[in-house]
């Protein structure tokens, strides 16, 4: 079964299908938001005006606009609160700045420890899609799928299935930056946020070769290299949880009152009350910023300090 965003395109289930492994299939999606005045994949036709800006002073990124379409972003999770304890902040800042955002997340959390309300994993899942689409919803995320890979065991998927549906969704979206955890885990040190870096920074590097899935470029998919890859990172360590080895900051992102947004963000996350207290402690402690670190990129060089996730990218791109 094939499935697509109906934003991305037309192609509706009974798409490509191979016997390597199979394309999400429509009941994995939980979320896609509809959106304003965004050029169809690959149709770089659209105009300012369409994009609602008023005039040249107002138009983030500039260097993009004369390209006349969005910069956009792919973030890659594990669980619904991801989005928005370890991006959060930068979500919305850049969605403000004009970006497109779209967060693939790959399990819908139904193993979590705290479960509010759900008697059963099924139900479980359910309510952590809703909480993640409200959380969508404050961080301005554009569009936000919850795919169904089994939550807590990640380490056990099929690698060249889960790649290849991301590398679907990148060869669809055609985004400029990707966004995901470090294969450490981030703060938690998560088996499944280690995954989810694996996956997507794997994903990263084949999207751009016509040789890997191969079968996905049909009616007009294309390869596609995503310009940058960035781990989310910190400058701390948590208590208590098992022991991590962060990457190096390259990149810090000043996300001002949005820290407020993002706490806000993850209190959508109802099920995971419990954590509430310490999650909002941790975030403020922190103060107003998110850090990154470049893990990859298609300039080779070494990295430099950035401030802003799109340094170095231009409308040639
Ligand atoms: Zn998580």
């Amino acid at each position: 079964m094939g499935w697509r965003c109906p934003r991305l395109g037309e192609r509706q289930p009974g798409g490509v299908e191979t016997s390597n492994f199979q394309i999400s299939e429509p009941v994995i999606v939980s979320v896609c938001f509809p959106f304003v005045a965004t050029p169809p994949v690959g149709d770089i036709s659209g105009s300012r005006a369409s994009l609602g800006w008023a005039d040249e002073a107002s138009v983030p990124y500039a260097n993009f606009a004369y390209n006349l379409r969005m910069p956009r972003i792919l973030c890659v999770t594990a669980h619904p609160d991801d989005e928005a304890a370890a991006f959060g902040g930068s979500l919305r800042l850049y969605h403000e700045r004009g970006a497109e955002i779209y967060v693939v997340c790959l399990t819908a959390g139904q193993a979590g420890s705290h479960r509010g309300l759900a008697k059963t994993d099924h139900e479980l899942a359910a309510i952590r899609r809703k909480e993640f689409a409200a959380s969508c919803e404050i961080l301005g995320i554009d569009r936000g799928v919850v795919l169904d890979y089994a939550d807590g065991q990640l380490h056990r998927v099929d690698l060249y299935k889960v790649v290849g549906d991301l590398i679907q969704h990148i060869r669809e979206f055609r985004p400029d930056v990707m966004l995901t955890f470090g294969p450490e885990g981030g703060v938690t040190g998560h088996t499944d946020h280690s995954m989810a870096s694996v996956f997507a920074t794997i994903a990263y590097q084949w999207a751009g070769r016509e040789n890997r899935y191969a079968d996905q470029l049909l009616d007009g998919v294309t390869a596609h290299r995503t310009r940058k890859l960035y781990y989310a990172t910190g400058n701390f360590v948590l208590a208590g949880r098992p022991p991590v080895s962060p990457p190096p900051i390259t990149t810090v992102i000043e996300i001002g009152d949005f820290v407020k947004t993002k706490i806000a963000a993850f209190e959508t996350h109802t099920t995971q009350a419990p954590v509430f207290p310490l999650v909002r402690d941790t975030i403020l402690s922190r103060g107003p910023e998110e850090y990154f670190h470049l893990a990859a990129t298609t300039e080779p060089g070494s990295a430099a300090r950035e401030t802003d996730l799109f340094t170095g990218l231009s409308a040639k791109d």
